[in-house]
């Protein structure tokens, strides 16, 4: 037996344990002192009323032999994916239901459907970046090359013509910069993945944050994207479903090359590996959906959208660069001073006991920036914002 050498390549992921090292040691030694903490990228309000009672009913489905249920399709129940295909309309994207794939949140998807590309494939994805997309392309041992984000393109970098690559990974509105495409900015990235032949692994996995009707929320907003671009889309933002886990996955039947379909590849692969989301989860996802759901979790966003406001008003009265605020959870913004990352992460909580994600963690171009979060109660940000404008200005 040989253990996959490939593994010897990821780097170790100490990012958030050393965040919570620091902060844990500083509360240690100065147990007086509040810790606040906006680092996190994960929700903190439960989720919403309309989704409770459908799980509430779902549980009861289970318990019945005429409601009760078994393995469900691979891809997914209809009466989700239909709520999902009128979601698409809803933003003037026709779906055919055959491509849309229930799945146990994008984080999966992304890492699960690189089985259908080769290894031979060099894969660009922007530095700084979620690392699922370096470390999943890692793990098969393929090449990774990364497109520049940086203060210059405002983190959005723009297509190369002189690069070549066959996937191309693409985060709009993006983690950790905030930072999101305009609708021509990704018909540029379109037009290069059809003229290469690559393909886009777009996630949405924030487009419930976007209000610009010039930023798009669905890849599909783009002409030309069905024939080079695969999008994944989750639940855990839009409706606090990080525990619940669902999300969705969409294949385009347009996407082909060679003889070969992705969407056929997809939902054969689906079948070999995957047995499907939970039918009771499935069934609070669908109640996002209906009227009620989306009222209940867009009174949950507008208060997160609120706390991305106060952070990203605070850095505009102290004159601090940054992307994202708006359109999106996060602020990244450049370290006062020149300070790097690691230097402010200690300087804020040694100075103002407030806790943020150093930029360098996310990439090289990270370094020297820094990830503060909308997703603590509005008490805590409002503490921290104060603390953040006296020790800033
Ligand atoms: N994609 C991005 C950019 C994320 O930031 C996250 C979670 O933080 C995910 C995907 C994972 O989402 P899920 O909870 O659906 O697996």
């Amino acid at each position: 037996m040989k253990f996959n050498s490939n593994f010897k390549t990821i780097n170790e992921n100490y990012l958030f344990a050393e965040v919570a090292s620091r902060a844990g040691a500083y509360t240690k030694a100065h147990p007086d002192k509040k810790v606040l903490k906006l680092g996190i990228g994960d929700v903190t309000l439960p989720l919403a009323p309309a989704v409770i009672s459908a799980l509430h009913s779902a549980v009861d489905d289970m318990a019945k032999q005429e409601t009760f249920k078994g393995y469900g399709p691979y891809e997914g129940y209809d009466f989700l994916r239909e709520s999902i295909l009128a979601y698409y309309k809803s933003h003037g994207v026709t779906l055919d239901l055959s491509e849309i794939f229930v799945s146990d949140g994008a984080k999966s998807d992304l890492g699960n459907i690189l089985d259908i590309f080769a290894k031979e494939n060099t894969v660009l994805v922007p530095d700084p970046v979620y690392p699922v997309y370096v470390d999943t392309n890692l793990m098969a041992g393929r090449k990774v090359i990364f497109a520049e984000a940086n203060e210059k393109n405002g983190f959005l970098p723009m297509p190369d013509y002189k690069v070549d690559c066959g996937v191309i990974y693409i985060c709009s509105p993006n983690n950790p910069t905030g930072a999101a495409y305009t609708k021509a900015q990704l018909k540029e990235w379109v037009d290069y993945a059809n003229k290469k032949g690559a393909v886009i692994l777009y996630d949405a996995a924030y487009e419930c944050f976007i209000s610009d009707d010039n930023l798009a929320r669905s890849i599909y907003q783009i002409e030309g994207a069905k024939t080079c671009a695969i999008e994944f889309c989750s639940f855990s933002k839009t409706a606090g479903f990080t525990g619940t886990r669902c999300g969705y996955t969409i294949v385009p039947n347009a996407l082909e090359k060679d003889g070969f379909s992705a969407n056929k590849m997809w939902l054969r692969r689906q079948a070999t590996k995957f047995n499907g989301v939970p039918y009771i989860v499935q069934k609070g996802a669908a109640a996002v959906f209906t009227a009620q759901g989306q009222k209940e979790i867009n009174k949950n966003l507008d208060y997160y959208r609120n706390n991305a406001k106060l952070i990203a008003e605070c850095m505009d009265r102290l004159g601090i660069w940054y992307t994202g605020g708006k359109n999106s959870p996060y602020i990244w913004l450049k370290c006062p001073n020149n300070m790097g990352s690691w230097e402010f992460f200690d300087y804020l909580l040694n100075n103002a006991q407030v806790v943020g994600t150093p930029g360098a963690g996310f990439g090289n171009n990270g370094e020297g920036f820094f990830r503060l979060t909308a997703f603590g109660s509005s008490e805590v940000t409002k503490e921290a914002v104060a603390r953040l404008e006296k020790l800033l200005s």
